[in-house]
């Protein structure tokens, strides 16, 4: 069995836990490793980053597509926008995301890969300890 993929897909903490990890990644400058402003261009090192921040948002607004289409039942959906996802912002949580939509599209394989890449561990089956 698999922990934790059922209990985040659909619960509301799945987004706050992808932010944060986006979060991370995202609070420095990918060249010099400032804080950033919120600015396209580096405060320090002048990097223009127009480019990353597009991405960023891109990322985003597939975020919500994956949420909305698991929400709604669309869980091959919700696969498609989570591969793209990882190709654009690769994560924990992305890969979390597809092992859930996977699991409920009954895409078995899928499923215990993406857990596997999301860092999540099998655990014992109930009763066998
Ligand atoms: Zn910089």
């Amino acid at each position: 069995m698999i922990q934790r993929v059922d209990d985040e897909a659909g619960a509301g903490a799945e987004p706050a836990a992808m932010e944060a990890e986006g979060g991370s990644r995202r609070a420095r400058c990918p060249t010099c490793g400032a804080r950033r402003r919120g600015d396209a261009v580096c405060h320090r090192c002048r990097t223009d980053l127009g480019l990353l921040i597009a991405i960023e948002a891109q990322a985003d607004r597939l975020l919500q597509d994956v949420l909305r289409a698991h929400s709604h039942g669309r869980f091959r959906t919700a696969m498609a926008r989570a591969r793209a996802l990882l190709r654009l912002e690769p994560s924990p949580g992305a890969w979390r995301l597809l092992a859930a939509s996977a699991l409920r599209a009954g895409d078995f394989a899928t499923a215990v890969r993406a857990a596997r890449r999301a860092g999540l561990k099998a655990s014992a089956a109930p009763g066998a300890d």
